[in-house]
């Protein structure tokens, strides 16, 4: 592996875990070589964004000591894959999607960690639940007994001034203090991911305890987003 990776990854550890923040190295269309090695430098979670690819990959990587956590849209018939086989998944935004999930950890006798993505820019073509639609969303979800909330995931556009995506990060982390003094039964939230390579300074400073980071550590990739 080429040795400026293992630099970054050096010294995003070191700013992160300064912080208290968890990296989540993202590794979409990262070979599992590359990854490996990646995790042999110090990353014990990393992120996917398609259910397909992380399923190919799953066998090849070196899980023990690694979260596996699925950050990108889930559609609801792909949820059996990866129930149980996941750590964190980042990307509910809807009742039947948290069903969908319940139903399959239940099968699993498992309990799923989820958070809820806010869609906090109002953006049309993003996934997330609109931010005056979350209590609704969390007091749905408290009920279903195979899924934990653990708190809130945003993904705001890429910052064209620095500092520019304060306000959404902002606003994710006061929608999680203010839900959680809601007492809505089960809910009780304490992890916001929030924060990718352009803007994860701005996330940390708002109160991220999780960032999302693939071209800083791994170049840019050829790849559309979802
Ligand atoms: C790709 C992706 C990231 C990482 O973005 P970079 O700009 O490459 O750091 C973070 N979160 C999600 C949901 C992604 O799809």
């Amino acid at each position: 592996m080429n040795s400026d990776i293992k630099k970054t990854i050096a010294e995003l550890l070191d700013e992160t875990s300064k912080h208290g923040v968890k990296l989540i190295a993202v590794t979409k269309t990262v070979p599992t070589e590359i990854i490996n090695e990646a995790i042999s430098c110090g990353v014990t979670a990393i992120g996917e964004n398609r259910v397909q690819e992380l399923l190919e990959k799953y066998d090849s990587l070196d899980k023990r000591n690694l979260e596996i956590h699925l950050i990108g849209r889930l559609q609801t018939n792909k949820v059996k894959y990866i129930v149980g086989k996941v750590d964190l998944i980042h990307s509910v935004d809807s009742l039947k999607l948290g069903s969908a999930i319940d139903k399959y950890a239940k099968i699993c006798e498992k309990v799923q960690n989820v958070l809820v993505q806010v869609n906090v820019s109002g953006e049309q073509t993003k996934g997330g639940v609109a931010p005056d639609e979350l209590e609704a969303l969390l007091v749905s979800l408290s009920k279903l007994k195979n899924i934990k909330v653990r708190g809130l995931m945003c993904i705001p556009p890429a910052e064209k001034i620095p500092g520019e995506n304060k306000r959404f990060f902002s606003l994710l982390n006061k929608m999680m203090v203010d839900n959680n003094n809601k007492n809505i039964d089960n809910i009780c939230m304490d992890t916001l991911s929030m924060g990718m390579s352009g803007d994860y300074r701005t996330a940390i400073e708002c109160g991220a305890t999780m960032v999302r980071i693939g071209t800083k550590i791994f170049g840019k990739r050829n790849y559309t987003e979802v």
